[in-house]
């Protein structure tokens, strides 16, 4: 099964819209009229999704991603932004479960479950990240954590709505840390998560769907871990921030 990798960019709280700006030319002066064997996505804050809509717009090798979404439609959510909203930009993907989301502000497996469906609802392809922490790792709690993330998470997704959907395993001890997982780490984990794909929606999704890898991905170890059968491309924070570090990631990833 020949799945194409995606590399995608999260920019977290970084790049308001004039960053947005010099990022996306810059950028499209390396790539020009190239094509990649990849899908490549750069997910901004929210208030620069419209600078990013404008320059990215006509480039088909570019789609952009949210990095959130609410759990509601629209009403009296002070500071949330739909997922019916975020369509009406120039939008595929949104990213949900990021374990920034999950530590920081207390977002719940049910919780990202319930943004999964709004976002399929509005036809968004969730970018959807589960990851354990050291402690985790460490206590042997690794396939106990993914195997909560992955049922409660993806319940109620159809066969149709995974085939939108991405996984991005993130341990998040590998998170803006420095340290990856090793590529033997990385595999076993990717191998462990499609099995759980098999387990709740059958072998042929679970052999489509595409897992991401994320945590201190860089240029000098995107080939490493990319060339790992269930690895399909990265997600990136800190090493996508710059256009030439991004770019030499998707290059070497897809070597
Ligand atoms: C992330 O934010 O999803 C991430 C993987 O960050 P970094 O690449 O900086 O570890």
């Amino acid at each position: 099964m020949t799945r194409k990798p995606i590399f995608a960019a999260n920019w977290k709280m970084n790049k308001g819209p004039l960053e947005t700006e010099d990022f996306a030319d810059n950028f499209l002066s390396k790539i020009q009229q190239q094509t990649f064997p990849a899908d490549i996505v750069i997910a901004p804050p929210f208030v620069s999704l419209a600078k990013a809509a404008e320059k990215f717009g006509n480039v088909s090798a570019v789609a952009l991603a949210a990095q959130n979404c609410s759990e509601h439609n629209s009403g009296a959510y002070t500071g949330e932004v739909s997922a019916m909203m975020l369509k009406e930009f120039y939008l595929h993907y949104v990213i949900l479960g990021h374990s920034e989301r999950r530590a920081i502000y207390g977002e719940t497996d049910e919780v990202i479950n319930a943004k999964m469906l709004k976002a399929r609802e509005s036809n968004l392809r969730p970018i959807f990240c589960i990851g354990e922490t050291l402690e985790e790792r460490e206590g042997g709690k690794l396939e106990e954590v993914l195997r909560r993330q992955v049922t409660v998470g993806m319940k109620d997704l159809t066969e149709r709505d995974l085939l939108d959907t991405v996984i991005a395993y993130e341990p998040v001890w590998a998170i803006g840390t420095g340290v990856t997982a090793s590529a033997k780490q990385a595999q076993e984990a990717h191998a462990f998560v499609r099995s759980l794909v098999a387990e709740q929606f059958g072998a042929d999704s679970a052999a489509k769907i595409r897992i991401q890898y994320g945590g201190s991905v860089k240029p000098a170890n995107a080939e490493e871990l990319m060339a790992c059968p269930d690895i399909d491309g990265a997600l990136i924070g800190g090493a996508a921030l710059e256009p030439q570090s991004f770019l030499d990631i998707i290059v070497n990833g897809t070597k």
